[in-house]
């Protein structure tokens, strides 16, 4: 079986947890804040705060700009639940967008058309590792009226960039994944960051003009531990027990053991990174003469992390045709399982899914977004995979494209 996205697990990163396991401290300490600082200098960003997932950062981001009951931010509807679900966890509404046509993401002109005087922010996902186009954003937003602050659901782009800039340093806010499936990998974890402070083009509400970067990070950091003075770790240095509970924080931040298997990771990453593309390469060189498209993960001014590779089937845009593309992408899935390759979906739109069905959305009203999720297969794509197993895929679809016409 080719595995769809098994982590890379080396003795290095086995080594490195291992020495945080015998160290004598096992939550979050040192090699958390060197993890912090080493990303925090890879995505040219102030600083880094380490979280227990993107989810509970994408919450901590959400009520440290104070967003809650009565607000709305507006995301994608292609998207795992995860981005649409933190909003709806601190109390405020997320507003779904359908895709561009064509497209697995909304047009930023989308976005500024959902403004409402509710808008408390604006969630953007760079599928696939494709970072957003947050300029285009930033100006679309803008020439509506409604400045408001820009978080990128990160979870698929470290290490992306657009214009010379790094994903992490493009929104206002960024929050990445290392759950065990993302390119670089704490088993679950994830890590915040923002745009310096003193970047005059940063927009955060009034209430948190006066803040410096080291007042973010303070504050994003007792937001994930307990709102708690001093750290568990400060705590334990002789005679300095005390300690006061600033606010009501909640409980979300990294232990050291996971940070170690992250510090081991992104000391890598470049060449990580290095053989992501060349696997990409690889595929999209093999599936050329398929008649298929793929996302691109490069353009004129960006280049992705290349997390995701996203086959598209050719087909028509109409709901019929999409629901027939559907039956047909199911079963090519199903046979490729049968030849040893494991593929998935990325996404089935979250209308689909009850749970946003319930919160009063409908498909019908997604058509670019149904027509996407009826056509695409993700195939494997991780450092594990050979050479000789990007041909064996790519012959597999083959014969199923061929099978299922
Ligand atoms: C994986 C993922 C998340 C959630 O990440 P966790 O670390 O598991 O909370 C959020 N958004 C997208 C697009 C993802 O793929």
């Amino acid at each position: 079986m080719i595995p769809f996205s098994p982590p890379d697990i080396r003795d290095e990163d086995i080594d490195a947890v291992v020495s945080v396991l015998t160290s004598g401290w096992i939550t979050s300490g040192p090699v958390g804040r060197t993890l912090s600082d080493e990303l925090a200098a890879w995505c040219d960003t102030p600083d880094a705060v380490l979280v227990s997932s993107a989810t509970t950062g994408l919450e901590a981001v959400l009520r440290f700009l104070g967003v809650g009951p009565g607000d709305e931010v507006i995301t994608t509807s292609y998207t795992y639940s995860a981005s649409a679900a933190a909003i709806a966890h601190v109390g405020a509404r997320p507003i779904l967008l359908d895709t561009a046509p064509g497209s697995f993401v909304p047009e930023p002109a989308a976005y500024a058309h959902a403004l409402t005087e509710r808008t408390a922010a604006v969630l953007p996902v760079d599928l696939g590792g494709v970072p957003y186009d947050y300029v285009a954003l930033r100006e679309a937003l803008h020439d509506a009226g409604a400045d408001v602050p820009i978080i990128a659901d990160a979870a698929h782009s470290l290490g992306a960039e657009r214009t010379g800039v790094r994903s992490g340093a493009l929104a206002d806010f960024t929050v990445f994944s290392f759950h065990a499936v993302k390119n670089l990998t704490t088993a679950e974890g994830g890590a915040i960051t923002w745009r310096s402070r003193s970047d005059p083009n940063l927009v955060v509400p009034e209430a948190l003009e006066g803040l410096d970067d080291a007042e973010v990070a303070r504050q994003l950091t007792l937001g994930i531990l307990h709102g708690q003075s001093k750290s568990a770790l400060d705590k334990t240095r002789a005679g300095s027990w005390e300690y006061d509970i600033e606010q009501l924080g909640h409980k979300a931040n990294m232990p050291d053991i996971l940070a170690a298997l992250g510090l081991s990771q992104l000391r890598r990453y470049e060449q990580t990174l290095a053989r992501r593309a060349e696997l990409v390469a690889a595929y999209d060189r093999a599936l050329a003469p398929l008649g298929v498209t793929s996302l691109a993960h490069e353009g004129d001014d960006f280049t992705s992390s290349r997390h995701l590779y996203l086959v598209e089937l050719p087909g028509d845009a109409d709901r019929d045709a999409a629901h027939a593309l559907e039956q047909r992408r199911n079963a090519i899935i199903m046979g490729l399982a049968e030849r040893g390759v494991m593929a998935n979906v990325h996404y089935k739109p979250l209308p689909l899914l009850r749970a946003y069905r319930d919160l009063g959305w409908n498909i019908a009203d997604f058509p670019h977004a149904y027509r996407q999720y009826c056509g695409v297969i993700s195939l494997p794509l991780h450092t594990l995979l050979t050479d000789e197993q990007v041909d064996e895929v790519a012959d597999a679809l083959e014969a199923e494209l061929t099978a299922s016409r």
